[in-house]
């Protein structure tokens, strides 16, 4: 132990090799991204409240990661880029109860095997620091410095004598992106940190350090921040489950902002993120991801890390049980969720959706840059569609149809409503299919079709079919196998005429039928409610537009289709009174 530290932290010192054997081997240093992860895993390992980033060149020039936290004492600091020396275990069983993000000794020394290294650390507040470099031929020196307590670990030119390695990385962009997706999680993860990002002499995020609507602000801007819906925390066992959830209106094309934490590390764990997704059915799109950040916190004994080199896989013991308490507590809050309300426009997730984005420089973002979006110019705008909706549809006047498409209606206390009919007329079909079907209702369903229809399947989705053929048969599906991977339908559920032609529609509904998911049956529902509704473009009468109306207005889910979209869009008398300043 140093005598230049003020607090008790234990020294680094080499593992002894039957622990080395035991630890999961493999490079962590991948790319900028990773050594990147590492440094604010350190930091935070530190106790830091307070960690800067700094990387030019999407990392591959420059990474500098700068903490306030306990710092290394000089003596240690040739320990630190030792392989297998660190100061958070001491032997194997010591992982049970690991309470720190680091355990290995090894990135510090595989980054500084990679690319140029530098530390400069103070572990104590008399201003006094080292700074270890190394040469070329990697010999260490330690040199005096100076510094407030904390630690700058500084690191050029990765991968610059492996080519090979270099090779593997992407442009300055795609690297930036991922090193901003990892700052981005460990903002949200830990909302008490004051995290920053600079990229190449910008500032790209600075969360708050102070709560976690700061720093939900600050990676995903004030839209996110307002709406989302809290969770938890809500226990499982000895774990505990809490976090947050965006609408489903904010959904996202790709998994990117679909974060699980376990215990203060964002993990990839498949089964507890196809948790969180399910708990969003039926409400999300298929292929839409939500935005979410949900952190588990459990026994350390609970839970092996000592799986992956970067710790990104995580082994849970309880895993089943947590998924579905996940799965539900999504469920939950998004059940007593307020229906969201707006219609489906472009949704900021702030100015860092896009990594591609061009970026701007802190100052004009300040001065109101994101207000050039034009769904976001016209504040009345916005105030009109913000208001949340009734829970449930008024009664309303047809006043008439707009581009056969819109059914624009009136409400007693003269709120203006537009109404999808397509969408609302699909609710309506999904709802009633879901009302469990009479026996024998099969055959009214089921229109037989003058020549069977032959579908070819992947060997995988044969066998799942193979055992949902009863349940098909009474929606109106009947099909039996054909022999290898075929299957031949003789009946389709009975569509209207002006419906898309039977092959497309048999061919979609098998593969439906054939997804690997408990919820299957549902997504079929909604297939069908798709098919079978009304569609855009059809005028319809007076009495028909009231009646669906009236429809709608006896049902709880009147606001989104079973895709998840809008079906009304409301402008109250008094958000148009304010936008036309009356
Ligand atoms: P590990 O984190 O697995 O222990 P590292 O190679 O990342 O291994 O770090 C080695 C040791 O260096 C750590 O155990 C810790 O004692 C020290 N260290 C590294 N970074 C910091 C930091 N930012 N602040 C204080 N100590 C640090
Ligand atoms: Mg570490």
């Amino acid at each position: 132990m140093s005598e230049t530290r003020t607090t008790p932290q234990p020294s680094i010192h080499v593992l002894p090799p039957e622990v080395v054997e035991r630890i999961a081997a493999g490079e962590v240093v991948e790319r900028p991204a990773s050594v990147v992860r590492e440094l604010i895993e350190n930091a935070l390992d530190a106790g830091a409240s307070s960690i800067r980033v700094e990387v030019k060149d999407g990392g591959m020039r420059l990474m500098r990661v700068a903490d306030n936290g306990d710092g290394i004492p000089a003596s240690e600091l040739p320990l630190s880029v030792t392989t297998h020396a660190t100061s958070k275990i001491a032997r194997l069983t010591d992982l049970a109860s690991l309470r720190t993000l680091g355990f290995r000794g090894e990135a510090l020394a595989s980054i500084a095997a990679m690319a140029e290294l530098t530390i400069c650390s103070a572990a104590d507040a008399s201003g006094g620091a080292h700074t270890l470099a190394q040469s070329a031929d990697h010999e260490i020196s330690v040199t005096r410095d100076a510094r407030s307590r904390g630690t700058t670990v500084t690191v050029r030119d990765l991968f610059q004598n492996i080519p090979p390695r270099r090779a593997t990385l992407r442009g300055s962009r795609a690297e930036g992106g991922r090193v901003l997706k990892v700052v981005r999680d460990y903002a949200l993860i830990h909302p008490s940190v004051r995290l920053t990002l600079i990229v190449d002499g910008i500032l790209r995020l600075q969360s708050t350090g102070a709560d976690p609507t700061g720093a939900i602000r600050a990676v995903y801007g004030p839209d996110i921040a307002r709406t989302r819906l809290a969770m938890g925390p809500h226990r499982v066992d000895s774990a505990e489950l809490w976090g947050w959830i965006a609408p489903p209106s904010f959904s996202q094309p790709d998994r990117a902002h679909v974060l699980l934490a376990i215990n203060g590390r964002p993990v990839s764990n498949s089964t507890l993120l196809a948790a969180v997704e399910k708990g969003y059915r039926p409400l999300l799109r298929r292929g839409r991801h939500p935005v979410v950040a949900l952190q588990i916190r459990c026994e350390p004994a609970e839970i092996d890390v000592n799986v992956h080199p970067a710790k990104a896989e995580v082994l849970v013991r309880d895993e089943r049980r947590l998924a579905a308490a996940l799965r539900e507590a999504v469920h939950n809050a998004l059940a007593h969720a307020p229906i969201a309300t707006r219609p489906e426009m472009p949704q900021t997730i702030g100015l860092y959706r896009r990594y591609d984005q061009p970026v701007l420089p802190l100052a004009r973002r300040r001065r109101g840059v994101r207000l050039a979006e034009p769904h976001m110019r016209y504040a009345g705008a916005r105030a009109m569609v913000d208001e949340p909706l009734p829970t449930r549809l008024p009664s309303l006047e047809a006043l008439g149809q707009l581009d056969n498409a819109l059914i624009v209606a009136r409400s007693l206390h003269g709120h203006l409503y537009l109404v999808d009919q397509h969408r609302a007329h699909e609710r309506l079909l999904y709802e009633a299919a879901q009302a469990a079907p009479a026996p024998g209702a099969a055959s009214s369903r089921a229109q037989r079709l003058l020549e069977p229809l032959l579908i070819e399947l992947t060997p995988r989705q044969e066998q799942i079919l193979q055992t949902r053929v009863a349940e098909l048969a009474e929606l109106g599906m009947v099909c039996e196998p054909f022999g290898g991977t075929t299957f031949l339908v003789r009946a389709l559920p009975v569509l209207p005429p002006e419906a898309i032609g039977a092959a497309s529609f048999a061919r979609e509904l098998a593969v439906d039928a054939c997804e690997d998911t408990d919820d299957w049956f549902d997504h079929v529902r909604i297939s069908l409610a798709c098919r079978a509704a009304l569609r855009r473009g059809e005028a319809l009468s007076t009495s028909d537009q009231q009646a669906l109306l009236a429809d709608l207005s006896a049902i709880d889910a009147y606001a989104r289709c079973p895709h998840g979209s809008p079906i009304v869009v409301r402008y109250t008398k008094s958000a148009l009174a304010k936008t036309f300043d009356w």
